[in-house]
């Protein structure tokens, strides 16, 4: 088994820039060259599940209501986002279906000419808002599911739910979405024995697979049971099961992708804990309590929700947005060696 001091690889070391233009317009940019047009918006904390990886069975020390932002302010957010050249929005959590101003944010980024409008969810309460969503003018959803077992899919979200999530799956497909993906934390005996099963899914559908590294938050204890399987080792078993399979081309986070020869899906490697796609990182995370993450690994975070409070106008909001990418480590290693994750959980952050 690969061990955590195996799976430090250095990533593409990337060129440092001039300071001069990143306050000026254009795209939002770093000291590293990279620009930032994809925001990943996480709209609560809260969740109506409890997986294992994500949140211990009493969840986490979630924030009052007020320190979270309102729907109006995260649609402030969105147009200032949009006025410094975002182009895609993913709209994250906690649940994000557990929020009531879901549909409206997606009307809203669709108004705002935001063209790629995605959705992370568990898939439990989609049923109701999958159509309004569609609608409203969302355009992609990923529904994460790490099992088709009903018993492990107990274990893993310590709630019932899988044939749920798997109707949510069957109604997202029949919907005119333009992309549906499935999100796979994979873990050793939890559920990499059914990587078979997960990749047939993509014979008759035009889905994607994704399987993702597990990555380490403190609040769970999940992280030192042995179970992590990393990206190379699920790309060997993938070729053991299907020696055939072709590459695919894919987004920044997604360069491992594939295709099972006359399969309609595709497949997808997410390296989220070896982080080898640092250098192609094109994101902002902002969390629910409206502070800028620059990287999923940094500490440092900027408080956009303070300065809308405090009156900030646009301009303001955006030199705020522009100065935290500006700030963004060379990579996750980097931002990792800086700070001991105050967060304990991904749901406070958005995944
Ligand atoms: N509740 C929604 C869901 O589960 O899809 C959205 C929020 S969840 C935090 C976003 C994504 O992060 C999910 O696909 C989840 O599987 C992933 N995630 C959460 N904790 C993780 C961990 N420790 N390692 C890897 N992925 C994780
Ligand atoms: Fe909830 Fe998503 Fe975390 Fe699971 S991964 S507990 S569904 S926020």
């Amino acid at each position: 088994m690969e061990r955590d001091t195996d799976l430090v690889r250095p990533t593409k070391t990337l060129k440092l820039k001039s300071f001069s233009s990143t306050h000026n317009g254009g795209l939002i940019k770093d000291q590293y060259g990279r620009t930032f047009d994809y925001v990943r918006i996480a709209v609560n904390e809260r969740c109506n599940l409890r997986c294992v990886y994500c949140m211990p069975e009493e969840g986490v020390d979630f924030l009052p209501q007020n320190d979270l932002l309102t729907t109006d302010e995260i649609m402030r957010l969105i147009s200032v986002l949009t006025e410094n050249g975002v182009k895609k929005i993913r709209f994250t959590g906690g649940e994000p279906l557990l929020h009531k101003g879901i549909v409206s944010l997606v009307g809203f980024a669709a108004n705002a000419g935001v063209k790629s409008i995605h959705l992370t969810t568990n898939g439990l309460l989609l049923e109701k808002v999958a159509k309004p969503l569609l609608d409203a003018g969302l355009t992609g959803i990923n529904i994460s599911l790490d099992t088709l077992d009903h018993q492990k899919f107990v274990e893993i979200t310590r709630r019932e739910g899988v044939e749920k999530v798997i109707d949510a799956l069957n109604l997202a497909l029949s919907l005119e979405f333009r992309s549906v993906k499935i999100n796979v934390v994979f873990m050793r005996d939890f559920n990499h024995r059914e990587i078979g099963d997960f990749v047939e899914l993509t014979r008759e559908k035009p889905l994607t697979v994704r399987f993702i590294e597990l990555m380490p938050f403190d609040a769970h204890q999940i992280w030192k049971t042995g179970k992590f399987f990393g990206a190379e080792l699920i790309e060997k078993e993938i070729r053991r099961l299907h020696p055939g399979i072709e590459p695919d081309s894919g987004t920044a986070t997604e360069h491992s992708l594939f295709k099972v020869p006359g399969y309609a899906g595709k497949v997808g490697i997410i390296p989220a804990f070896t982080r080898s796609f640092c250098g192609e990182c094109n994101r902002i995370r902002v969390t629910a309590d409206g502070k800028i993450r620059n990287c999923l690994y940094s500490d440092d975070e900027f408080d956009l929700k303070g300065l809308i409070r405090n009156g900030a106008n646009d301009v303001e909001i955006g030199k705020e947005i522009r100065h935290a990418m500006w700030m963004k480590p060379e990579d996750g290693w980097v931002a990792q060696r800086q700070g001991d994750h105050g967060r304990e959980s991904m749901t406070q952050i958005g995944g």
